[in-house]
């Protein structure tokens, strides 16, 4: 018989953002579909998740930065081929926010060689609802003024998490 691949489309996607906001942990609760275990991560580097969105059998090879951004090391061959680009903050530490205007979004600019690359904007940790540093409103806005999509989300309780990861793989087949 014929052999036919188990998916129809391919993308890598790529998870950034400072130190401790949550990337690893959104990425193992999407992988895994559990809130088990969420301890403080040493960078998984990838995995490789499969799903069915909009009909299409999708591969989503999504990138960590396996603690890199610490040392702020990310170089270009990180963001090499991506389609995807997840922004992540944490919503009760502004200093994450401000990073991701400041420093983060500035080197997407630089290192996204992929002119139709889909970034999505997240603000994660929303469980932690006293502690919250960072409005909706405003996340809203910067996602506006960086042409990102936008979710707030906890990989904890795993609340809006497969949305997000759905939402931007919609968006990429959208793409030309
Ligand atoms: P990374 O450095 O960006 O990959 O962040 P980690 O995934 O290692 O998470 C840093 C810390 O935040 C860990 O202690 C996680 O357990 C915690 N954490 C991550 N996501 C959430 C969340 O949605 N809610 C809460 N309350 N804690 C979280």
């Amino acid at each position: 018989g014929q052999i036919s691949s188990s998916y129809d489309l391919s993308f890598k996607i790529l998870l950034i953002g400072d130190s401790a906001v949550g990337k690893s942990s959104l990425l193992l609760s999407f992988i895994s579909n559990s809130t088990e275990e969420l301890a403080p991560t040493i960078g998984v580097d990838f995995k490789i998740k499969q799903l069915i969105v909009g009909g299409k059998r999708l591969k989503l090879t999504i990138w960590d930065t396996a603690g890199q951004e610490r040392f702020r090391t990310l170089t270009s061959s990180y963001y090499r081929g991506a389609q995807g680009i997840i922004l992540v903050y944490d919503v009760t530490r502004r200093e994450s926010f401000t990073n991701l205007s400041e420093v983060w979004s500035k080197e997407v600019e630089l290192y996204s060689t992929n002119q139709d690359c889909v970034k999505l904007l997240v603000g994660n940790k929303v469980d932690r609802v006293s502690e919250r540093a960072v409005s909706r409103d405003e996340g809203s806005a910067l996602a506006k003024e960086l042409g990102c999509l936008f979710f707030e989300c906890s990989a904890k309780t795993r609340e809006n998490v497969e949305s997000c990861f759905e939402e931007l793989a919609l968006k990429i087949m959208d793409a030309p």
